[in-house]
Order: C-alpha cells, then sequence, then structure tokens
C-alpha cells in the first residue's frame, strides 16, 4: 500500500514566496502598477525571487520525504497560479500579449506576471497597456485561478520546460517525483470561449498532441506515476464531455501504457459521471473520501473496477483543519483492502493541500490558540504524518493499541467531550427556533409603508455599502495598539476622530443613509469571530487565494454565542453625531462561515444557525439602542453554492434560512439592508428575494446589463440598490454617467424601489478619489429626483 499527496501549499510557512513576488513586482519598472509610489524603487533580481522558489520547493519535497510518502508530487509549485501555468505549458497565450514576447528585455516570469496581473509600460500614450486575464474562483474553495481563453482557432504547443525542469530539480534531489497537471477535460473546461461559435471541449483534438509530449518527455526522464487533476467530474458533465474524458485516457492509454496515471477528482463524488470514470483506462482512481463517503461502496459494489485499477483514498481531509480520526479512516481503509488488496490501494489527503495552512507548530501563542484547541488542529504538514501513520496502522494487527492511534483517539474523545466546544444553552436555543422565528412581522409591503414614515427618506434615497477609506494611518494606529504602543483609549479616540470626520462629511454632500465607516474593523469576518464565542485565530494560518494574496480564516471550534454587543456602542457613538440616519453594519451568518475554517463535528447549516443567532441578538440590541436602519452583509452567498446544481435547493434553504433568522428579532419600522457583491446572480434570484431583505445594495456595475436581464424576467419585490459605480478601479464616475445607469435601472426597477450606492465597500479606495466619487453620485440622484418631480406630459 503506499501513501501519497496530490499537492503541497507553496507559498511558505512564513509566506516567502508572497514576500518574494511583491517585492520583485515593487522592484521591476512595470510590474507594479502605474501611479505605485513603490514602483521601481525596491530592489530585487528575478534570480533572488527564482531561488526563493526554489528553496521552497526543495523545502516541501524535503519534508514530505520525511513524513515517509512514497509519492510526492512536482508542479504542484507556482509562482502565481497552476491554471496560468498550464495555459503557458500548453502555448495557449492570448494575443495581446504577442507583443511581450518581441520585448527581449522580459524574461518568462515577467510575461507570466504581466498575463496574471495585467502589464501598463508606462503613462506614455501609446506605450503598451495590456491587461490581465480574468481570474475566478477555483470550484467551491477560496483559492482563484486564472481562466484560461480559447478563440475558435486555437491551437497549442508546447511552449514551457516548468513541468520537466521541476521532475529534474526533484531527482537531482534524490527524489523520483509524481508531476502533477491539470487534466485536459478540465483544463478545457476551466476556460472560456472568447468569441462565439464552438464549445471549448471541441478544441480537446488539438490540445491532446502537447499533453503527448508532456508524457513523452516526462516518460524519457524516468517518470513512473502521472497525477491528472480533473476535478471538473464532482460536476455535472455533459454527454459530449463525458465522451471527450473517455476519449481522452483512452488515447494517452494507447500512447503510454507504461505511465501509471493516477485520475483525481475531489470535492465532491464522481456522481453520475462513475461509470465513465470506471470505464476508464487509468492506473489509479483518486476518491475524496470526506467529502463523498458513500463513494467507495459505490465503487466496490459496482463490480465495474477493473482489476488493473487501484483506489487512492483521500482520507486526510485538505479541506479543513480538523485532526484525523484514524479510526474512522481505518474503516475506509480495510474496506478497500479487503476487496481490492493492498497493493491496489493507496491513501492520501482528499485534495489538494494548497488549501491547508502549512505548520500548525509555528502556533505558539498558547493565548491566541490554547493548547487545548490546537491538539485538535493539524496543517499541511502535520497532515503528511497523518498519511504516513495511517499506513503504519494498516499494517498492525490490533491498530487499537498502537500509541499513535491511541493518543489519536483520546484526542477525538476529549474534542468529542470538551466543555469548550458544547454550549448546552445554544443547542437548546437552536433546537427551540419555530419558523415565526425567521419571518418579520408583516409582509414587505406593510412594513415599507411604516419605514416611509419612520425614516422620511426621498425617493431615490442615497447610501455606501459601509467601509471608508482604510488608510494607512488607520492601520497603523491598529498595529500600535495591537503591539502595546498605544493605549487602548487611544486607539479608539483616534478611531472616533476618524469616524467624526467621515460623518461631517457624509452630511456635507448630502447623502441621506450615513455609515460610520467601519474603522475600528480589520475584516469583515475576522472582527466578529474575535468578539464571538466558539472561534479562535492562528498566527501563521494563511491559505493561497490568488497570486501573492494570502487570507487567514478563523476557526469556527465550538457552539458559537455572543458574549456581549459587538457594534452597538460605536453604531450609538456615530448616531449621537448626527442627526441623520446611521445605518448599522453587520456581517451575515452565511459569509461568517463561508470564509471560516468550520467545524465538523456537526453539519454547516447547525452552525450558520447558531452564527445567525448570535447576529439576531445583535441586531436586536442596534434596533434598541435606536439604530433604524441596519445592513447585513452576505457578499459570500453565492459561493456556498455545491458544485451540482441538485445540491443547490438543500443549501438555499438553509443559508436563507440562517438570513432571516438574523434579521427577523426587529420591529417592522427597522430597515434591514442587506448587501451582495458578485454579478451572476440570476440563477438564485428568487432566493434572494426569500431573504426578505427591505433593501439589498448589489455588485453590478461591470455588469449592468446581466442585471437588468434578470429584473426584466423576475420582479424583485423589495427595494434595491444597483452598484452605479465600480470601486475596484481608481476611476472616478461623472454625474452623467451615472444617471444615465439610473435611468437604464429604472426602465426595469419601478421608481420606489430604486436606491442609489457605490457597487461595494470603500476600503481599498483612496479619500479623494472617494469624495469625487460620491459627490457624482449625489448629484446623479438629485438630478433624477427633479425629473421624476417635473409633471410628464
Ligand atoms: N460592509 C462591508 C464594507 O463596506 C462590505 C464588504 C463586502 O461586501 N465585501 O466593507
Ligand atoms: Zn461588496
Amino acid at each position: 500500500m503506499k501513501t501519497h499527496n496530490l499537492g503541497y501549499p507553496r507559498i511558505g510557512s512564513h509566506r516567502e514566496l508572497k514576500k518574494a513576488s511583491e517585492r520583485y513586482w515593487a522592484a521591476s519598472r512595470w510590474a507594479a502598477p502605474l501611479g505605485d509610489p513603490n514602483r521601481g524603487t525596491k530592489t530585487q533580481s528575478l534570480k533572488e525571487l527564482l531561488d526563493i522558489g526554489k528553496q521552497l520547493r526543495r523545502q516541501h519535497w524535503q519534508l514530505q520525504q520525511a513524513a515517509g510518502l512514497d509519492l510526492i508530487p512536482s508542479n504542484d509549485f507556482s509562482y502565481y497560479d497552476q491554471v496560468l501555468d498550464m495555459t503557458l505549458t500548453v502555448g495557449a497565450i492570448p494575443d495581446r500579449y504577442q507583443p511581450l514576447f518581441e520585448d527581449a528585455s522580459l524574461s518568462d516570469l515577467d510575461r507570466y506576471f504581466a498575463m496574471a496581473r495585467g502589464f501598463q509600460q508606462s503613462y506614455q500614450e501609446n506605450s503598451l497597456d495590456l491587461t490581465a486575464m480574468e481570474m475566478t474562483k477555483w470550484f467551491d474553495t477560496n483559492y482563484h485561478y486564472i481562466v484560461p481563453e480559447f478563440k475558435k482557432s486555437q491551437s497549442f504547443a508546447l511552449s514551457s520546460t516548468k513541468i520537466f525542469d521541476e521532475f529534474q530539480e526533484a531527482k537531482a534531489q534524490g527524489i523520483l517525483t509524481k508531476p502533477v497537471i491539470i487534466g485536459p477535460v478540465s483544463y478545457l473546461l476551466l476556460g472560456k470561449e472568447k468569441e462565439a461559435g464552438f464549445h471549448r471541449i471541441t478544441l480537446l483534438e488539438k490540445l491532446l498532441p502537447v499533453y503527448q509530449d508532456i508524457l513523452q518527455q516526462l516518460s524519457d526522464l524516468g517518470a513512473e506515476y502521472v497525477q491528472f487533476d480533473e476535478p471538473y467530474l464532482a460536476t455535472d458533465l455533459s454527454d459530449q464531455e463525458r465522451t471527450a474524458l473517455k476519449f481522452a485516457y483512452q488515447e494517452i492509454h494507447r500512447q503510454f501504457p507504461q505511465l501509471k496515471i493516477i485520475l483525481a477528482n475531489y470535492f465532491d463524488c464522481f456522481g453520475d459521471n462513475l461509470e465513465t470514470v470506471l470505464s476508464l483506462p487509468v492506473d489509479t482512481l483518486h476518491l475524496d473520501l470526506v467529502r463523498c463517503q458513500l463513494q467507495l461502496n459505490d465503487i466496490l459494489d459496482s463490480g465495474k473496477l477493473s482489476d488493473q485499477t487501484s483506489l487512492s483514498l483521500g482520507v486526510v481531509d485538505g479541506r479543513n483543519i480538523w485532526k484525523n480520526d484514524f479510526a474512522h479512516s481505518l474503516t475506509f481503509i480495510r474496506k478497500a483492502i479487503e476487496a481490492i488488496g493492498p497493493e491496489r490501494v493507496m491513501i492520501a489527503p482528499s485534495c489538494s493541500l494548497l488549501h491547508s495552512p502549512c505548520d500548525l507548530e509555528l502556533e505558539n501563542d498558547e493565548q491566541a490558540l490554547t493548547p487545548e484547541i490546537k491538539q485538535w488542529l493539524s496543517f499541511a504538514k502535520q497532515k503528511l504524518d497523518e498519511v504516513a501513520t495511517l499506513k503504519v496502522l494498516v499494517k498492525e494487527d490490533n491498530p487499537a493499541v498502537h500509541p499513535a492511534h491511541q493518543i489519536n483517539q483520546a484526542i477525538a474523545e476529549s474534542r468529542k467531550n470538551s466543555e469548550l466546544i458544547h454550549q448546552n444553552a445554544v443547542k437548546q436555543r437552536v433546537k427551540g427556533l419555530t419558523n415565526t422565528d425567521a419571518k418579520r412581522q408583516a409582509p414587505f409591503a406593510q412594513r415599507k409603508q411604516l419605514q416611509h414614515q419612520a425614516l422620511n427618506l426621498p425617493c431615490f434615497p442615497t447610501t455606501t455599502i459601509g467601509s471608508f477609506p482604510q488608510t494607512r494611518e488607520v492601520r497603523q494606529w491598529r498595529a500600535k495598539f495591537k503591539k502595546g504602543e498605544i493605549t487602548e483609549t487611544q486607539y479608539q479616540d483616534l478611531i472616533r476622530q476618524e469616524t467624526e470626520k467621515a460623518i461631517r462629511w457624509q452630511e456635507e454632500i448630502g447623502l441621506d443613509v450615513l455609515v460610520h465607516g467601519e474603522f475600528e474593523r480589520n475584516d469583515m469576518v475576522e472582527y466578529f469571530g474575535e468578539k464571538l464565542d466558539g472561534f479562535a485565530f492562528t498566527k501563521f494560518g494563511w491559505v493561497q487565494s490568488y497570486g501573492s494574496r494570502c487570507v487567514k480564516p478563523p476557526i469556527i471550534y465550538g457552539d458559537v454565542s455572543r458574549p456581549q454587543p459587538m457594534t452597538v456602542a460605536w453604531s450609538s457613538f456615530a448616531q449621537s453625531l448626527t442627526s441623520k440616519i446611521m445605518k448599522g453594519m453587520l456581517t451575515g451568518p452565511v459569509t461568517i462561515l463561508q470564509w471560516s475554517f468550520v467545524r465538523n463535528d456537526q453539519s454547516r447549516s447547525e452552525t450558520c444557525t447558531q452564527i445567525a443567532l448570535a447576529i439576531r441578538d445583535e441586531v436586536v440590541d442596534l434596533e434598541q439602542a435606536g439604530i433604524k436602519v441596519i445592513q447585513v452583509d452576505e457578499p459570500a452567498i453565492r459561493e456556498g453554492l455545491p458544485l451540482r446544481r441538485s445540491d443547490w435547493p438543500q443549501y438555499l434553504a438553509w443559508a436563507v434560512k440562517a438570513f432571516r433568522i438574523a434579521t427577523s428579532g426587529v420591529g417592522d419600522e427597522t430597515q434591514i439592508h442587506t448587501h451582495m457583491c458578485y454579478s451572476e446572480f440570476n440563477d438564485i434570484i428568487e432566493s434572494i428575494a426569500q431573504l426578505d431583505a427591505d433593501v439589498i445594495t448589489i455588485e453590478c456595475s461591470r455588469s449592468q446589463m446581466e442585471l437588468l436581464d434578470a429584473f426584466a424576467n423576475f420582479a424583485y419585490p423589495n427595494d434595491i440598490g444597483p452598484g452605479v459605480y465600480d470601486i475596484h478601479s481608481p476611476r472616478v464616475p461623472s454625474q452623467a454617467e451615472i444617471a444615465t445607469l439610473l435611468e437604464k435601472a429604472r426602465t426595469v426597477i419601478p421608481t420606489d424601489q430604486l436606491w442609489v450606492n457605490p457597487d461595494c465597500g470603500l476600503k481599498t479606495r483612496g479619500w479623494e478619489e472617494t469624495q469625487t466619487a460620491l459627490k457624482e453620485m449625489v448629484a446623479a440622484a438629485k438630478q433624477l429626483r427633479e425629473s421624476v418631480s417635473e409633471p410628464t406630459a
């Protein structure tokens, strides 16, 4: 029985790769954005960056070897993204980047970064200004990949030696690795057609010869195993796509019968693709047994597993941070061994460890992460040991008496019974919930009238999404406070002053519903997590989100409750400064869940409901403190959607219910807002309507038309603020431009339902552009008001 790993995090346990890449971008004259004061100021040569990459690869191979894994991956390293690496490998480089290949002063890596991040040579007219390739989420993870672009006449050619170089690099280190590659079907499906008239899967025949070149060279170099990642197998595939899959792997097997192909699927079951998958001539099938436990039985019982095919059991969770339960994993492993024999069984993490933080041993701050909680956790490095230990235990006649097993079970037991985790009052409260708790008192139409009387807002009311620029100063105050360089009172005074400034300024330009600016918040989830019971935080638990960007999700380890109000003091303070309406600002239960590591000992919906109750208490307290408008942000509701459509209704049902529990504790006059940041919400618009928020503000300035289409087809019942300008760009829109957008919106949204707001929070913007843009926005709203008050002929 072999152990293997599907991929190791490349960012480095101290984010070495992030820091080195950012230094390199700042050092190169063009890689930092124009206007970045650091552009061209730092010094770091390409060689330094390449050296860091090399060190990290070496270190990661070494530690996987030290853990005792039988098969160690290569080509899982990336300077930015593994899909972009693949795009370069198969030579699918969009035409607009051609000029970069004519510029001999650029390195290959420079060209690669240009595709990932865009390229602006200078401010001079006619100088090169290339937009980056699009980025999107990698399945249901928080990792973002660079989307391949295909045209009808797309051609492919082997164009990078990365996969061979890394294979040889490891070989020189004495490790015969298993190169990892994105399978041809998933690679095509990950991309987008950039012109009409074809489906990208039809490019397979042109793409396959490049895979053949790759496999030829790998086998010449001595590779024995190659891992093909085909995560699209966890989604609904069309017959055409399944036929393509069969064709691809039959071709590969025909040409390279000696190569052992591991076909890796993760994040969900094979589902309807199982039959196709079982017919493929591959050496090994990898199953994610964390996400889909029934799969092993399905395969063993089907009688259709070829006796030439092995199974790789993904028993150690690559997506979460909990210690493996050995007893549980061993039942799967034993079952497989009994059915097909140990030679045909491998064990592995469920997916690439890219989605796990690097190393738990770095967490030495016992206050941030107490030893009791820490013992329940396992990060990438520890997960390797778990895989290796499972192999040891499987060989034991009586693993239960093995010390590693005993320790593991004692820890599992301590988690089951810990008083830190289990709060009876919370569990009882969830049990006691009834449908009325998830329902506002009166229907929207009635609430709307009451709110109109209570709030007295003009038509086309103006507001913002919550945050105002978090300047370097504001962030420095927080850093100083955390380091103990300033006292809590000093810190709060500074934040109060900043809040007051923001309020005065909003009054001055004439916004209708004000916000306090969120200056006291580091992050919209972390801020609440730190104030709720049941959450823990790490110091080094970083996970790559995209390129050099990493996130450090909180850990929800126990029943969630709110020991005391979290935002009431700030909101009341802000409201006390103004006679205008101050909007309270909260993060919703689904978003808090989605952006955390969630406990695995109860359903996600149960945890989400607990968070919803904590937020509900906050909403009620805000109302009691005199806050009349309360916004509960749910930017992540869409990204929680399961990979298969058939699983959507169930998720949407509990997600919507959680939001409603959070927001239904208030009286009818209190106006509940929500905010979402994505434009494609056509397919879940009915669920969004079911949230029954009085007002929804949504990001849509980048695809206004799509949004309007949705409204044409579905009469959204409540009020809505389609974002009128894109806050992701420093560009300032004009009054006329905004007025035009609003006029367009009015063709599908009734006048009395339309709000005017930017499309997201402004925390990443500078003050100057924010102020100009919002003045233009307010002016546009006024222009519209005048146009409706004029009698029409
Ligand atoms: N209220 C938050 C803000 O303005 C919303 C952020 C978000 O949508 N991601 O920053
Ligand atoms: Zn947003």
